[in-house]
């Protein structure tokens, strides 16, 4: 079957790629659309390069139609429409049970991630699925998914069944962009009526933080982006403001955020991974006010800041997936779409064949994307 293999040192796009039959407590999944994320091209040549063991099979955000269960699978049959979520939890582990599988003690890539950020550690073979072959070779899943195939074998919690009136190319953005960001607003910041925010990036998890605080009923939604085109999308999807960010430097910045909410906003969400723009998203919360930073930075990246900055009963969180119940989210999700509340046809602005990904990150780079969308 045909997919995208990084090798390493190169993206390779192949027909030559095989993937084995599920174990009873996986599926086999037919991708119908994948995201091209901002991840997807970090973890080849930038901040996160050398997070994964290659070769891998890229891409992490996937919808498709199931083709076969294992003799375990309850939740999904042959022919359901799923979402895939990177996040293999087990569902019994004490963070299971509390509700917070993102940080599942039994997940691979949770595991590999905790290890990397407590002692350094570098992923080896037994972090990773290897579910793909080429030329005779494990091959790895990039983020338990590698949704840049035409088919993937997962966990049975990876694959969330959805209302089959979903179009794929929507329903893909829901594996990573939009649970990201909108976890971050509805589980981790717990955003609430009349609550103001602030959205630095204005990427694909920017219009998902902007488009979740609308839901949840901020008054004032301020996006902040270099990008002076980006304003049109942010507005589209419920800012009420838009600072160009290229217009000032860091402190004029932060100053235009507060001539728009005075004394600081109750939640800045950090979505680029720069330690100049988490500073500048601190200064931006008033008394009380709190970080979600959403924005992967560099292995090696530190952030530097006077706790003084803090004393005000502010907080600076970590969010990883939209700290997301994806089981519970993303069927949540597709109900706020189908009411017509969740925009997600709109955040498809381009779509390419599988080959065509090397446009898909040019054009990404470029700043010219709400989200481009692979169709194998
Ligand atoms: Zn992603
Ligand atoms: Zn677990």
């Amino acid at each position: 079957m045909r997919g995208i293999v990084f090798t390493g040192t190169e993206i390779v796009c192949t027909d030559a790629l095989t993937v084995r039959d599920p174990e009873p407590d996986e599926v086999l999944v037919r991708i119908e659309a994948a995201g091209v994320c901002a991840s997807d091209l970090a973890v080849t040549n930038g901040k996160i390069a050398g997070l994964m063991l290659t070769p891998f099979v890229m891409g992490h955000e996937g919808a498709g139609v199931v083709e076969a269960v294992g003799a375990q699978v309850t939740t999904v049959a042959e022919g359901d429409h799923v979402v895939l979520s990177t996040i293999d939890n087990c569902g019994r582990c004490a963070v299971c049970a509390a509700g917070r599988p993102t940080l599942c003690t039994n997940s691979r890539l949770g595991r590999a991630m905790a290890r990397r950020a407590l002692a350094g550690e570098a992923p080896g073979p037994s972090d990773f699925p290897q579910p793909f072959r080429l030329h005779g070779e494990p091959v790895t899943a990039f983020a338990n998914t590698g949704v840049f195939s035409e088919r993937v074998v997962v966990r049975e919690s990876q694959a969330i069944r959805i209302d089959p009136s979903v179009p794929f190319t929507s329903a893909c953005l829901i594996g990573c962009g939009v649970v990201t960001g909108t976890g971050a607003v509805f589980n981790r910041a717990r955003v609430y009526r009349g609550d103001t925010v602030a959205v630095v990036g204005i990427g694909g998890v920017g219009l998902n933080v902007i488009q979740a605080a609308r839901i949840a009923g901020a008054t004032r939604i301020v996006a902040v982006d270099t990008n002076p085109a980006k304003e049109a999308f942010a507005r589209r999807f419920g800012a009420t403001d838009f600072v160009d960010a290229s217009a000032h430097d860091a402190p004029g910045v932060v100053d235009a955020v507060h001539r728009i909410v005075p004394g600081g906003v109750n939640f800045a969400f950090e979505c680029v991974g720069a330690e100049a723009t988490m500073q500048s998203a601190l200064d931006m919360t008033g008394p009380g006010g709190s970080v979600v930073i959403l924005g992967v930075a560099g292995l090696d990246a530190t952030l530097t800041i006077s706790p003084f900055k803090l004393y005000q009963d502010k907080a600076i969180m970590g969010c990883r997936y939209g700290s997301s119940r994806v089981a519970d989210d993303i069927p949540r999700l597709v109900d706020l779409y189908l009411k017509g509340d969740l925009l997600l046809d709109e955040l498809v602005s381009h779509q390419y064949p599988l080959e065509g990904l090397h446009d898909a990150f040019a054009d990404l780079t470029a700043g010219l994307l709400a989200r481009g969308v692979l169709v194998p």
